[in-house]
């Protein structure tokens, strides 16, 4: 109901834009046409006058029998202002169709990036209110069921509290994801200054144990964000490959890369998969909102840089981010 009542609300603001187009435009070109049709009366009116004048000098010099008319021309200036008033309909009326086909082509133009950008918004909400209702209701149905049960005792209790407090934990990613999405979706530039990539890796690493190759590679960037940047890639090559020790991370000449030997990305979800939500069948069964490489690409777009994916299904998965 939501998305067909907005649909119609564009289509109202396209007509009404397109109404707006074709007063301007009709309240120009007839005013030019009032102007035109007064010059050109007052040049027939001239040309009339002039012409009297001249056949009143011939008539004078006739004899009396002879009739001529004092305004021979007169029917055809008339019929010269009828025409100029129907050219000028004429030339007003295709100036209404052609105006009114094209206006409402424009305000289509004008109006679609709108329309959908609003649409993305609204399935965005859907889906980030989806996402935070499946661990609420675990959480309800949790809490109803353990105070339901008369019989409680404490290691049932704390129990539940360790079930409870990992929907939390869930709750709490999922919006630390939305909050992130939405600050370097509105953020126009981040603060950069030189960044040296191979302390970007060694702290997104951190503890981990992964294969590395890092040289000094100094590019102009933000180093909070590429650190997150690094964390969500790391994130992902853990969660999508059983051996976890595939992991590498290589540093070299303003480039960095993360790969693993894991699951790899099937060909026909890698164009999707940095769209917001945006989950492999695949990975179903993993933790995740399918949110950080939509988060991602936000940040290698704030640094004009590129990220490019290489996998292979069931051979693993390479994202290489160049400066
Ligand atoms: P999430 O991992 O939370 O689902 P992401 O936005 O980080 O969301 O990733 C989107 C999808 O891309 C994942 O669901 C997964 O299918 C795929 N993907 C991302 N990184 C990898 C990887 N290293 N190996 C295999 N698949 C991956």
């Amino acid at each position: 109901m939501g998305i067909e009542s907005g649909k119609n609300m564009f289509k109202e603001a396209r007509v009404k834009l397109t109404a707006w187009y074709l007063l301007i435009i009709m309240a120009v070109s007839l005013s030019f046409s009032c102007v035109i049709y007064l010059g050109v009366n007052r040049e027939l009116n001239r040309i009339a006058n002039f012409q009297f004048t001249r056949i009143q000098g011939i008539v004078r010099g006739f004899p009396a029998s002879i009739n001529i008319s004092p305004m021979p021309d007169s029917d055809a200036i008339t019929e010269a202002r009828a025409r100029i008033i129907v050219i000028l309909g004429l030339i007003n009326l295709s100036i209404l169709i052609f105006s009114g086909v094209g206006g409402y082509f424009l305000a289509g133009l004008t109006l679609n990036p709108i329309a959908e950008m609003v649409d993305e918004q609204k399935k965005f909400v859907s889906n980030a209110s989806h996402e935070l209702r499946t661990p609420l209701t675990a959480l309800k149905t949790e809490i109803e069921v353990s105070l339901r049960d008369k019989k409680l005792d404490l290691g049932q209790a704390k129990k539940m509290l360790v079930s409870n407090l990992e929907e939390v934990d869930r709750m709490q990613k999922l919006s630390n994801y939305l909050l992130n999405l939405n600050r370097y979706g509105d953020e126009k530039k981040l603060i950069l200054t030189k960044v040296n990539l191979k302390d970007v890796a060694i702290r997104a690493i951190g503890k981990n144990k992964v294969k590395t190759n890092l040289t000094n590679s100094l590019v102009l960037g933000n180093e909070e964000s590429l650190v997150e940047l690094v964390i969500i890639l790391l994130d992902n090559a853990y969660k999508y490959s059983p051996k976890k020790d595939s992991v590498e991370v290589v540093v070299r000449s303003k480039k960095i890369s993360v790969s693993d030997s894991g699951v790899g990305i099937a060909k026909e979800d890698l164009p999707h998969i940095f769209d917001r939500f945006y989950r492999s069948d695949k990975s179903r069964g993993t933790e995740g909102y399918g949110l950080g490489l939509s988060i991602a690409k936000s940040i290698v777009e704030l640094h004009n840089a590129s990220i490019k994916v290489e996998s292979r299904s069931g051979r693993g998965s390479t994202f290489t981010i160049t400066f």
